[in-house]
C-alpha cells in the first residue's frame, strides 16, 4: 500500500505534515498523483475551526492533480489527464439542487479539505464524474488558483447580473479579490471599483486595471462611491470583515446587488428600509458548479484571466497562514507537490 505526505489541520488550529496509508480505489473514483494546490483563506477558517472542528481531515481545495489509476468503470477521465480537488467535491446528484443547476447547495454535500481528505498531499482520490478537467494550455499552478479563487468569484460576478460597462464594487482584493477583478474586467466587461484595508492590494489591483482604488480606512465606501458613480450596479465581498459588507450595501445604487462570497464569523447589519425602499438585494455565493469550473478554466487557458501564483514547499504551510493572517500576501500561495 502506497505511503504519502499530507497536510491536516490538528486539534490546537495548527497545520501539520503526516505520513497516510493510501486505500485501494472504489467504483467511480480516480486516484490523483498531485501537482499543486493553493491555499485559500478557507483553509485558515478550517484549520482555526472557524465552522467545527474537523482535524485530522487532510487539508486542500484548488487542488490539481495528474490522473494515474481509475477505477474500472470511470469513463470521465483517462489516465494522464490533469483534474481538480474543489471545495465541491461531490454531491448526490438527484437532489432539487443537483437537477437544477445548483449543485453546490446539495444537502449530502461532500467539501475537499473539510468533510472529505483534500488535495494538499501527494496523493488525493476524487470522484471521477465531479473532478474537472483542466484545459492543455493551463499551467497547473494557476489552474490550482481558479479551482476555488477563479471559480467562486467567477460564478459571483455572474450572480450579480451585469451589462457590460456596469459598475462593480469588489471589496478586498486577496486571492479571490483579485481574479475577481481580472473576470469583471476581462470577461464581463465592467468598471471596477477596489476597496481594500490593504494598500499594498490596492497598488497590487491596479495593475489589472481597477477603474477606482478605495481604502476604507481613509475614505468612506458609500459616499465615495455614490459621488464618482451614481453607485455600483453590484458589489462582490470577499472581505473577511462584517464592516465590508456594511459598505457595500451603502456602496451599491437602488435595485443594487450584493453578492456575499467572505466568511466573516459574523453577522451583517441591514437597515430594513435601504433594503426595500431602495429594492437592494443580498445573495450569498458558494464557489461554482462543475460547469462554472470548466468556463472559468476556459478564460484562464485564453489567457483573460492569470492568476499570479507562487509555489511553496509543504512545510511552509504555516507560514503561509501566518502570511495570509498579516496580510503580506499578493495573489495565491501555491503547495507544490512535484520537487
Ligand atoms: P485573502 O486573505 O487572500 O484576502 C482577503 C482580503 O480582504 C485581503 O486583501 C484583505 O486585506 C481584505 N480585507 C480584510 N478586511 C477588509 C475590510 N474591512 N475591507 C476591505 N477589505 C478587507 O482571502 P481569500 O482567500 O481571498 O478569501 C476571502 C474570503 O472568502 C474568506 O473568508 C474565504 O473563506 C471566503 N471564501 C468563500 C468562498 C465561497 O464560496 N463563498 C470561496 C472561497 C473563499
Ligand atoms: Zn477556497
Ligand atoms: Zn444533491
Amino acid at each position: 500500500m502506497t505511503k504519502m505526505k499530507a497536510i491536516i489541520s490538528t486539534s490546537d488550529r495548527q497545520a501539520d505534515i503526516v505520513e497516510r496509508k493510501l486505500r485501494p480505489l472504489k467504483p467511480g473514483e480516480a486516484l490523483l498523483k498531485m501537482i499543486c494546490c493553493g491555499v485559500c483563506h478557507t483553509d485558515l477558517h478550517v484549520k482555526n475551526a472557524d465552522f467545527g472542528d474537523v482535524s485530522g481531515t487532510i487539508l486542500g481545495h484548488e487542488g490539481i492533480g495528474e490522473v494515474v489509476e481509475i477505477a474500472e468503470d470511470v469513463t470521465s477521465l483517462a489516465i494522464g489527464d490533469r483534474a481538480s480537488v474543489a471545495w465541491f467535491f461531490e454531491g448526490c446528484g438527484h437532489c432539487e439542487y443537483c437537477t437544477t443547476g445548483r449543485e453546490t447547495l446539495c444537502r449530502e454535500v461532500r467539501n475537499a479539505g473539510y468533510t472529505v481528505d483534500g488535495g494538499m498531499a501527494e496523493y488525493c482520490i476524487v470522484t471521477a464524474d465531479y473532478s474537472v478537467k483542466v484545459p492543455e494550455n493551463l499551467p497547473s499552478d494557476e489552474a490550482s488558483s481558479i479551482t476555488c479563487a477563479g471559480v467562486t468569484t467567477y460564478k459571483a460576478i455572474k450572480e450579480a447580473r451585469l451589462t457590460p460597462g456596469d459598475w462593480l464594487l469588489i471589496s478586498g482584493l486577496g486571492g479571490l479579490g483579485n481574479l475577481a477583478l481580472q473576470y469583471a474586467k476581462n470577461v464581463f466587461n465592467l468598471k471596477v471599483i477596489a476597496v481594500d484595508v490593504n494598500d499594498g492590494q490596492l497598488e497590487f489591483s491596479k495593475k489589472y486595471g481597477a477603474d477606482i482604488l478605495i481604502n476604507p480606512l481613509e475614505e468612506d465606501v458609500g459616499t465615495v462611491v455614490q459621488e464618482k458613480t451614481g453607485g455600483a450596479h453590484a458589489a462582490v465581498v470577499t472581505a473577511v470583515a462584517k464592516s465590508a459588507f456594511n459598505q457595500s450595501v451603502d456602496a451599491v445604487r437602488a435595485g443594487g446587488r450584493v453578492v456575499a462570497v467572505g466568511l466573516p464569523t459574523e453577522s451583517m447589519d441591514l437597515s430594513i428600509p435601504r433594503l426595500v425602499l431602495d429594492g437592494i438585494e443580498v445573495i450569498g455565493s458558494l464557489v461554482g458548479t462543475r460547469k462554472d469550473l470548466a468556463e472559468a478554466f476556459q478564460a484562464g487557458a485564453e489567457r483573460k484571466v492569470v492568476p499570479q501564483c507562487e509555489m511553496r514547499p509543504m512545510e511552509d504551510i504555516n507560514n503561509i497562514f501566518q502570511e495570509m493572517e498579516d496580510g503580506t500576501i499578493r495573489g495565491r500561495m501555491v503547495i507544490d507537490f512535484q520537487n
